[in-house]
């Protein structure tokens, strides 16, 4: 995979449903890599703070046929007019115009919640609580990623303090373009199955480029037009429908069994 650096990148993501075994690692490896303390004993789904959830679904269908399936839900990273950006009063939401990252700057969030009414994939949260972290746990913090203060909004930024290191240790190097596997979300480091995908998505050569390409992945809710840049793929019909996909005469008639 060969990311070309450059402005214009399109930094994305192609998640396999077939591969997804709904174990986890991505949210244990989020929280670890971007400091999402673990929350209070009364925290519940509402409140808690998680940049990445894995979502159980079932197909409904009766028995044989019933199914499961695990969807891996972050930022969809909408596009130039993602509803966050567009409602947020305070400009604490940004598109990246070198990535295509939208990002969310904490020191300018005044904590109205706009942005999380407005993001049609709940993929934003709120920090109801000072950051704090049991005992001991505070030794394995990453530098690189500043704590967010309560009363803030946050989400999934595609690790951008590893695109930062990536690209500092490309200066050294004297390289400005990165190469592909030398920036990749912890998510996708971490999961076992190979499940999820990352690259640039404008760029042809990468996989994710042609996976975008092949007409076989969709993307979640596409009819309320935000332009994501997370993609998603299964053989399975009856979640495509599930996802917003529409289908042809013959995946629906599967759907129905
Ligand atoms: Fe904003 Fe939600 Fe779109 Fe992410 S998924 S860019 S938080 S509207
Ligand atoms: Fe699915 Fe991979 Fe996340 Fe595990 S780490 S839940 S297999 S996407």
């Amino acid at each position: 995979m060969g990311s070309k650096q450059k402005n214009g990148s399109r930094f994305g993501m192609v998640i396999d449903l077939d591969r997804c075994t709904g174990c986890g690692s991505c949210m244990v490896a989020c929280a670890v890599e971007n400091n999402i303390p673990p929350g209070p004993l009364d925290a519940n789904e509402r409140t808690g703070n998680t940049w990445i959830r894995v979502q159980k679904v079932d197909s409904g269908l009766p028995f044989p046929q019933a199914q499961t399936a695990f969807v891996p839900v972050t930022c969809q990273q909408c596009g130039d007019h993602a509803p966050c950006v567009a409602v947020c009063p305070q400009n604490a939401v940004e598109v990246d115009p070198e990535t295509g990252v939208v990002g969310q700057i904490p020191e300018r969030c005044l904590g109205c919640r706009y942005c999380m009414t407005a993001c049609p994939y709940h993929a934003r949260s709120f920090n109801w609580w000072d950051p704090t972290w049991p005992a001991g746990m505070e030794q394995t913090l990453n530098p690189d990623v500043s704590p967010r203060m309560r009363g803030v909004a946050e989400k999934c930024n595609f690790c951008h303090g590893r695109y930062h290191a990536a690209k500092a240790k490309a200066a050294l190097e004297g390289r400005r373009e990165l190469r592909g596997e030398e920036y990749v979300p912890a998510c996708v480091e971490a999961c076992p199955a190979g499940a999820i995908r990352f690259g640039d998505l404008s760029d042809e050569t990468t996989a994710v480029g042609q996976a975008i390409r092949d007409g076989s992945a969709f993307r979640l809710l596409e009819s309320v037009r935000t332009d994501p840049k997370i993609y998603y793929r299964t053989e399975r019909p009856w979640l495509r429908q599930l996802a917003g996909k529409r289908l042809g005469k013959q995946e629906k008639e599967s759907v129905r069994g």
